[in-house]
This record gives structure tokens, sequence and C-alpha cells, in this order.
């Protein structure tokens, strides 16, 4: 973290304190991060790094300016839950390009389909570096390009298109240097080089570890301090760093919003703090707690041996995160923190209905099952899928949903995260009145150690009420609410580990190739990548081609197809071997069920960690479903992966696996 980058001090001429901060800044640290990558040295670390220097000059020139490069950098313009999405199509980009620099669609088509170019990006920056100009507007700053792309994130209504064409054909007529590339990749939402908020929070801890804002030394005193009179090193702030960081963290697990969370830093907090303002708030909602899986009842026994657990039927819909305000304003969000309010009209006036007197405010976790009120039975999965999702006017409800909730986070604007399940689920008992088939709580069971046939017989029980199985939660130690995180006091025991794996996976279909016979004009097979968040990219677990019906492939392929990429992603790592017909943009989830995993000399998932040079592979994969509730970031991960493997009854050393390439 010494970079000559960061020196305000040397910078001073070209960044003058409190003037905006030209966004020749930013861009800069963009292709310095895309350079690396390109060239194999972009190591997470040295985004960090890079960042972190950025982080630092701006607190220095201007600090309100960190939000908006936050943004930028995650090609968003506001939190998650609100829905203000980027993600400007195409076709208007390509008119902008051809209004501002008199070229032809046909020449930009095929710029993209020779290679010349790899991405709009590259068009608009090859477009603008032949152009020239008498007079060039103003320079572009990083407040004015974030302030142009909220504009643009949110103008609707009849003349929009116009409007946005306007905007974007100013901010690339204004662009020196590569900005232009980097403007056009942030309007598709696709900057292309997988910075991810675990790197984020990591640099912003960094940052404000090693520059103090509001400290009676002024800002970067401890680099100053650093570089000479005390006797400070950079390793002697490693452990406040990593403190800083595990706060960071926490807190935004919290209240994931990077406004707060930087007015807050920016006032000096750190440690409980920065917590006791950045916590679970109404209306703001966290990701949701996950389990862990376990292989069968023996494995649940070696965890939670001595330990008091509960254990709770694992209902099979769409995990919701209900939030009251008040008795009149209850919003729902899902697993991803998408506003889920308008598609259960007929769930928020439940939640009303039951809810007791004296509650003003709450956040509850749950899961909407899709349920037959007349039989008084669960409906499977598929039927939830069938529900509308947008203006949904109650009498219109073909599906009935009951909600089962599990857990309460928030009661009366008191946070109850800290607080251990046993106490959190009394509170929840208390503050809902159950009502058949509409509302009620996860049926559970309560050990006071392991007992096998007790738990087997609950597992039964459960799959007899068509759940997918058990839950077990850990009641009173090590039992708190952990957001966002996949936690060991959670563990899922599904039926089917019964069936040999122990869970589905969720992986992200990268590459495509064509179908031969049957299925040629289509797509025959999809090559499929997991997550690894260490190192930001897509790596493959297998190539799939079964488990799809005739209509399954019609419809990847219909989605796919406008879904292409010239080339493979910066972030995707793939082995020569299995390049495919058509490299795929990473925009959505599969669950798919394998035979097993084994050790693969041509996969990269979890490269390394089981055997030197060689990744894991599924064997035998098989298209489940598309997941709409996750984002391609929150596919299986390759640690889980690992896990899996491990837990794998039938591991057989290191046997390599028996590709079909
Ligand atoms: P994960 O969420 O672990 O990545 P996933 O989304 O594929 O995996 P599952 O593996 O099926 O989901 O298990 C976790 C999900 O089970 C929760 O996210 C929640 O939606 C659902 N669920 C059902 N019943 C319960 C319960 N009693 N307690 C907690 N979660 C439950």
């Amino acid at each position: 973290l010494q970079s000559p980058a960061f020196d305000p001090k040397l910078r001073e001429d070209e960044f003058p304190v409190g003037k905006p901060v030209s966004f020749s800044l930013l861009s800069g640290a963009l292709l310095e991060i895309e350079e690396l990558k390109g060239s194999g040295k972009g190591s997470r670390k040295t985004m960090t790094v890079i960042l972190s220097n950025l982080f630092r000059l701006l607190m220095h020139v201007q600090p309100q300016d960190i939000i908006a490069a936050i943004y930028i950098l995650i090609n968003k313009v506001a939190p998650d839950y609100e829905a203000a999405e980027l993600g400007v199509g195409d076709s208007i980009i390509i008119k902008s390009l051809c209004e501002n620099f008199g070229r032809s669609e046909a020449t930009i088509k095929h710029s993209l389909a020779t290679g010349e170019a790899k991405d709009l990006g590259e068009v608009a920056l090859q477009s603008r570096v032949s152009q020239k100009m008498l007079m060039m507007p103003p320079k572009l700053t990083i407040s004015k390009v974030f302030s142009e792309m909220k504009a643009i994130a949110h103008s609707a209504g009849k003349d929009s298109q116009k409007a946005k064409k306007d905007k974007i054909k100013k901010l690339l007529v204004a662009s020196r240097g590569e900005e232009a590339k980097f403007i056009v990749r942030m309007l598709q939402a696709k900057l292309r080089i997988g910075i991810q908020i675990p790197t984020l929070l990591q640099a912003l801890a960094y940052a404000f570890t090693l520059t103090q804002p509001g400290k009676p030394n002024g800002p970067a005193a401890a680099t100053d301090r650093r570089k000479g009179q005390a006797k400070l090193s950079a390793s002697d702030l490693e452990p406040q760093m990593i403190a800083m960081e595990a706060a960071v963290r926490q807190a935004f697990s919290e209240m994931p919003n990077f406004d707060k969370l930087i007015s807050a830093l920016m006032e000096g907090r750190d440690g409980g703090s920065l917590l006791e303002v950045c916590r679970i708030s109404l209306g703001v909602p966290v990701k949701p707690m996950l389990a862990k899986p376990s292989k069968g009842i023996a494995e649940v026994g070696e965890r939670l041996s001595g330990k008091r657990f509960t254990g709770e039927w694992k209902y099979d819909g769409e995990r919701a995160q209900i939030h009251v305000l008040s008795k009149d304003t209850i919003q729902i969000y899902s697993r991803n923190s998408e506003n889920m309010t308008e598609k259960y009209p007929d769930v928020i006036q439940v939640v009303k209905d039951s809810l007791a007197e004296d509650v003003q405010s709450c956040i509850i976790d749950s899961e909407l099952v899709a349920f037959d009120q007349i039989n008084k039975k669960i409906l499977p999965f598929q039927v939830l899928t069938t529900r509308g999702r947008k203006n949904i006017a109650v009498e219109d409800i073909k599906v009935n949903v009951c909600l089962f909730a599990f857990d309460c986070m928030l009661i009366n604007g008191q946070p109850l995260v800290k607080e251990p399940l046993e106490v959190r689920r009394e509170k929840l008992w208390k503050i809902l009145s159950p009502s058949e088939g509409k509302v009620t709580f996860a049926v559970y069971r309560n050990f006071n150690d392991i007992n096998e046939e007790e738990i087997q017989a609950f597992l039964d029980e459960s799959i007899a009420g068509s759940c997918e199985g058990l839950m077990l939660k850990t009641l009173t130690e090590n039992a708190t609410y952990e957001p966002s995180k996949r936690s060991l006091n959670w563990l899922k025991l599904k039926k089917d580990y019964l069936e040999g794996m122990a869970d589905s996976i969720d992986v992200v279909p990268i590459g495509a190739y064509y179908g031969k016979g049957k299925r040629s004009g289509a797509y025959g097979a999809y090559l499929l990548a997991i997550y690894d968040e260490e190192n930001e990219e897509f790596q493959t677990v297998c190539k799939a081609g079964t488990g799809f019906s005739d209509e399954d492939l019609v419809t990847h392929y219909g989605f796919f197809k406008n879904h292409q990429r010239p080339c493979a992603e910066t972030n995707y790592n793939v082995n020569d071997k299995l390049k495919p017909d058509v490299w795929l943009e990473p925009c959505q989830v599969w669950e798919i069920r394998a035979a097993d995993l084994s050790i693969s000399p041509v996969h990269t998932s979890a490269f390394g960690v089981k055997a030197d040079g060689k990744g894991i592979g599924l064997r035998f994969p098989r298209f489940l479903r598309i997941r709409d509730d996750k984002t391609p970031e929150e596919s299986t991960g390759s640690e889980q992966i690992v896990e899996m493997f491990e837990a794998q009854a039938s591991i057989s050393g290191t046997a390599a696996v028996d590709d079909d390439f």
C-alpha cells in the first residue's frame, strides 16, 4: 500500500483540494486494473491497492466523490433495493455513436463482428480518438458523470429515449483519453473488470485506516507519519487495517448502503462506533443469512453435538424479508434485495391483519410458499413461478401463498440480530397471530443434543409434509443472526442427500456449443461456471447438455442469442480445451444437479486446492431450473465446491474426471 501513485501533495496541481475531481482519475484507475487483468497480474490484492489509493486521494480532495466513484465502479446508481437500473440498450448507444461521430450502424457492427473492437466501449474509444475537435467542452468530472448516469437511469416516459441519447452524446463528446470506453461500458452496466463488493469494502477499510479524516493532524496524517518522523511502518498499521476491514464488512452487511457507510467513515468512525450508525434498519433489506449444506445426519451430529439446536421444516418457495415500517407501509424484499412489494399485495394484507397491536415496526424473515387453500396443502415451487410479478391486483391472484415465518431481526425499532435464535423466535411468535393457509410459523422441534433417530423421524415428517428437508439451527450459543453469511450455525439437510449429492449447485452459463442432429439450429450444450469470490472470477465446473426439455432448449437459445459476447469476459477463467462456439454474458443462474464431484484436469473451479494444477469438476450434470432470485455472483462459490467435494462419501483420492472433451 505504499504505491507512489498516492501522494496528494505531489498531485495537488492536477487535483486541487476542494475542486471537482476530473473523471480521468477514475478512468485511469480502471485502465490500470484492466491492463493488469489482461496481463494476468490483476490479483485481488493489486486491485485493492489501486482502489484504496484512489479513495485516499479523493478523501483528500473531494470526499463526496468517493460515493460517486463506488457506484460507478459497481455499475449502479443507487443501492440494490432502489429499483434504479442502468443498462442502456445497445441500440441507443449505437445511435449516439453514429450521430456523434458520423459512423454508420453497419461499420459499427462490422468492427464488432471482425473483432476490430471487442465491445461497444472500444468502438466508442476508436470513434472518439479519430475525431478531431476545434472546441473541446470542459473536462468531465466524477460527479458530473455520476449525476448524468443517475439522470439516464431515472429517465422514463415518452421522450426518454431521446433524452438518454442526448445525454450520452454530450458525455462522449466531452470525453478524453480512455474515458469514452468506460462511459459506454458503465451505461451498459458492464464494466468488465470484475470489481466486487468485498474488494471495495477492503479498499475502503484500508483507505480509511491509512488516511484518517477529521483527525487533528489533517487527512493523510497516518501516511505522513509512516513516511518519516514517527517510526510507524505499513506492517504496524496492519492489525488496524484488518480490524477496520471486519468492522466495515459487518457494517455493510447490516446497512448495505454506500452513502451511509461512507458518511459514517468520513465522521471518523471505526469498530463499534461504525456499527452504532450502520446497523439493521427498516426499509434497508439485508442480504439474508444462509446455511451450509450437510451430507447427512452423521455430519449434522458432528457439527451440532453438545449444542442446543432446533430443526425446522425447510419450505420450498421464495425467501421473503418483510419490513413493517408502519402498519400502513409494509415492504417485501427478495433474497436478492429486490423489492417484491408489488408482487405480493395479498401477503401485505395478511401481515397487516395478523400483526399484534403493540407492534409498530418489525423485520421478519420468511418463506412464501404456493398453497392450496381448499385441500390445505403445500404446492410445489414450480406453481409459485407461474405468479405474475408486477401490478398484481389481489382479485386477479390465482396462486395463493402461505407465509412461513422463521426469524425476526427487529421489533419496534430495536435490532435483534445480536440476540440468540431462541429469544428472536419467542419474540416472533408474539408479534404474529397465525391464520390457516395464510400465515404461520415454520414447524420446529428442539433438540438438547444429537439424537439421530429423532432427527431422521423429523426429516421424514418434513418430506411427508411436502418440504425439502430440514434447517438445523443453533438456539443459544453462537446463535445470532448473521446477515449475508453462509453460517455453520445453520445447516440444511435436504432429502436429496439420500439421492447422492448433498446439494444442488447454482451455476452461470458462460459459453454455448451449437447442437447437432435434433438440436441443430440451437445450442446443444452449455459451459457452466461457479463464482470465486477471492479471485473475483468465474471458474468452470462442467459442460452440460442434459436435463433440458425441448422447451428449455428453445427458451435458453432465445435468451442467450441476445446475450452473446465476442470473446470471453476478462473475469472468465477457462481452459483452452473448453473453448465454446459462443461466449455468453454472465447474466443468468441455473440450478443443476450432478452425480458427483471429482478432480478435473480441465475445469478451473477451486484450481490447485485439492490437486496441483487441477480443479474440481462435476460429473453427469443435469439442468433443473433457472434461479431468478440469484445474481451470477451469488452462484455457488469455490469454497462450497471444495466443501462438497470433501463431504462426498465416495471421494476416490486424486482420480481424474472422465471428461468428455
Ligand atoms: P442458499 O440460499 O443456501 O444459497 P438456495 O437458495 O439454493 O441456497 P437452499 O439451499 O434450498 O436455497 O436453502 C436455503 C433456503 O431455504 C433459504 O434461503 C430459504 O429461502 C429457504 N427456507 C425454507 N425454510 C426455511 C427455514 N425454516 N429457515 C431458513 N430458510 C428456509
